[in-house]
């Protein structure tokens, strides 16, 4: 029933404890932002998701399959971070390609994933350019193609839009969404801005010190949060 199923999972670094007991279940297909201050967890969750940081215990599993252990790239996890991280000598198409360095595709097979990213977000064009020719905007969604060249089953976005200027922001934030809803993709959005959270998703988790403290929609997020903090964080008052 549930697509992404993470029950009781732990982290600390040394002695200290990020989080110590996270579960959460998201649907096939839904559009989960994950909102809390800064210093709350949310990388560290989502790295642990993607497999980049391996978890103290507990369980990830995707579509019924246990995947805590895997590798990053075994996963079927496209990830954005929030720099862009592009390599500056590589074109956009050699970056979006490079998303595909673990998987025995031939070269056609190759040109046809990457010119299809390439025209999912926008970038039809300008496969050419290198990262110095492009705005923040554009090499953001080169990282975006980067991460959906593998089609992948989940996608992670952490905080892809806070290095931008606020109107690039706005409209980049609605090709994601749009992105997202034309293919369906599972996807968790991590972010510290309260209208990101409340204009995006099918559900708001909203996190404070290593803990979701409340997961529900926008509108009762809003209208009726959990706890003193969350009424605090999203700026409304009971
Ligand atoms: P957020 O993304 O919500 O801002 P992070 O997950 O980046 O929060 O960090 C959560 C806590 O874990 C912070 O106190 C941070 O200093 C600490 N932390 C994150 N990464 C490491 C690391 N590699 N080593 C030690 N502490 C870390
Ligand atoms: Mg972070």
């Amino acid at each position: 029933m549930f697509y992404l199923e993470v029950a009781r999972l732990a982290k600390s670094f040394g002695d200290t404890p990020v989080f110590s007991d996270i579960s959460f279940d998201i649907r096939q297909g839904e559009f989960i932002t994950l909102l809390g201050p800064s210093g709350c967890g949310k990388s560290t969750l989502l790295r642990s998701l993607a497999g980049l940081i391996p978890p103290d215990t507990g369980r990830i599993r995707v579509a019924g399959e246990d995947i805590t252990w895997l590798k990053p790239q075994q996963r079927g996890i496209g990830m954005v971070f929030q720099s862009y991280a592009l390599f500056p000598n590589l074109t956009v198409a050699g970056n979006i390609a490079f998303g595909l360095r673990m998987q025995k595709l031939d070269k056609a097979e190759i040109a046809r994933r990457v010119a299809e990213s390439v025209e999912l977000v926008g970038l039809t064009g300008r496969e050419h350019h290198h990262p110095a020719r492009l705005s923040g905007g554009q090499r953001q969604r080169v990282a975006l193609a980067r991460a959906l060249v593998v089609r992948p089953r989940i996608l992670l976005l952490d905080e892809p839009l806070s290095a931008l200027d606020a109107p690039i922001r706005k409209r980049l934030r609605e090709q994601i969404r749009a992105i997202q809803q034309q293919l369906g993709l599972t996807t968790v959005f991590v972010t510290h801005d309260q209208e990101e959270a409340l204009t995006l998703s099918d559900r708001i988790f909203v996190m404070n010190q290593g803990s979701i403290v409340q997961a529900d929609t926008a509108e009762a997020v809003y209208t009726r949060p959990a706890s003193d903090f969350v009424a605090g964080f999203m700026g409304s008052y009971n």
